[in-house]
């Protein structure tokens, strides 16, 4: 193995040369490899892609020697516009922008939900290299979870784990908050990159943050959306054409919630929501309307506060979430 770290050191320039000719086809080859390449695979000369946690923070010492600022952008992949959202705030906001691509076996509850979460690994690299990602931290599984004991920590995240993902996910913000705290202490970013779209995630990572003491600034992206509204996700992959348009009636009927808020009380605006997404095939998990700066479910609106309707729920064996605020 050392015979091959000392070569891969050597023809480092020359492979990265092979990378610009091919148009990234060898570094595809080397992020499915399981040799242990013990090297930054530069793509085209713009982003670094990292598959070892010691190499980047190597990397991210050096960044903040240079006095640069670091944005962080956590993602599972299978990437879409939402995740280039997040990744173009950060270019926007800090001088370094690092995308991480890691399926977390830890959060998903659900093994068959693990095992069909969708994976383009070769489209993601390449989407990540044109929008001007810096760095990519690509890590296998063992890099982040190397014995059962790094599976183990757990996070007093309190009433949020209670209510809505955490109510019906049992153990998945445990396993987001370990993946997190992980990314973190390797990518030390001054800036952290999430989407409202998984609205509760970034409360549950604002308590983590807390938790860990940093000095990590949290910026909350908005949904982006398809034409239908459809909040984009990974998971509609899972979707065909006329599914995912059937699937933006999730998007439909918060809007539809919200639009007849004076009309209506919520109950009975939620109880025909559900109906009806019901009678559409939809098995509805929970459909919620919550204070917004701490997820306090609330039975009826209040026009004096920010609120946030939340929904859930599995279009066939798909599950999908969104949420859409209100603010006073
Ligand atoms: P994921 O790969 O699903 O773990 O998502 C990575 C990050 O992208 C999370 O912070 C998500 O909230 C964010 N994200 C996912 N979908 C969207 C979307 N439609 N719009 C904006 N951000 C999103």
């Amino acid at each position: 193995m050392n015979k091959i770290l000392f070569f891969v050191d050597i023809y480092k320039w020359l492979i990265s040369l092979i990378f610009f000719l091919t148009g990234g086809k060898v570094t595809i080859f080397f992020v499915h490899t399981n040799v242990q390449l013990n090297v930054e695979l530069n793509y085209n000369g713009f982003m670094t892609i990292y598959k070892y946690a010691k190499d980047l923070e190597k990397r991210i010492q050096k960044t903040k020697v240079s006095g640069s600022s670091v944005g962080f952008v956590p993602t599972m992949g299978a990437l879409h516009e939402g995740h280039l959202s997040l990744l173009r705030k950060s270019k926007k906001t800090a001088e370094i922008t690092v995308a991480s691509i890691f399926v977390n076996p830890t959060q998903f509850n659900n093994a068959e939900d693990f095992k069909k979460y969708p994976k383009t690994i070769e489209q993601d690299i390449l989407l990540l290299a044109s929008n001007g990602c810096d760095i990519l931290f690509l890590p296998a599984e063992k890099e982040i979870y190397p014995n059962e004991e790094s599976r183990q920590k757990h996070f007093d995240l309190g009433y949020l784990e209670t209510i809505l993902e955490g109510k019906f996910r049992p153990g998945h913000f445990q396993g987001v908050c370990l993946v997190v705290e992980k990314l973190l202490n390797i990518v030390q970013p001054d800036f952290l990159f999430m989407g409202q779209k998984d609205f509760q995630q970034c409360m549950v990572i604002k308590r983590l943050i807390e938790l860990m003491q940093v000095n990590v600034q949290l910026v909350i992206c908005p949904i982006l959306r398809e034409e239908t509204g459809l909040a984009m996700s990974s998971r509609n992959l899972r979707l065909d054409p006329s599914e995912r348009i059937h699937a933006a009636q999730l998007h439909q009927a918060l809007a539809s919630i919200k639009k007849n808020r004076n009309k209506q009380n919520f109950l009975s605006l939620k109880n025909k929501a559900v109906i009806d997404l019901k009678n559409n095939g939809f098995n509805v998990e929970y459909l919620e309307l919550a204070r917004k700066n701490d997820l306090v479910l609330l039975t009826d609106f209040n026009e004096k506060e920010d609120m946030i309707l939340l929904i859930a729920a599995f279009l066939h064996d798909v599950r999908l979430i969104d949420n859409l605020l209100i603010n006073h």
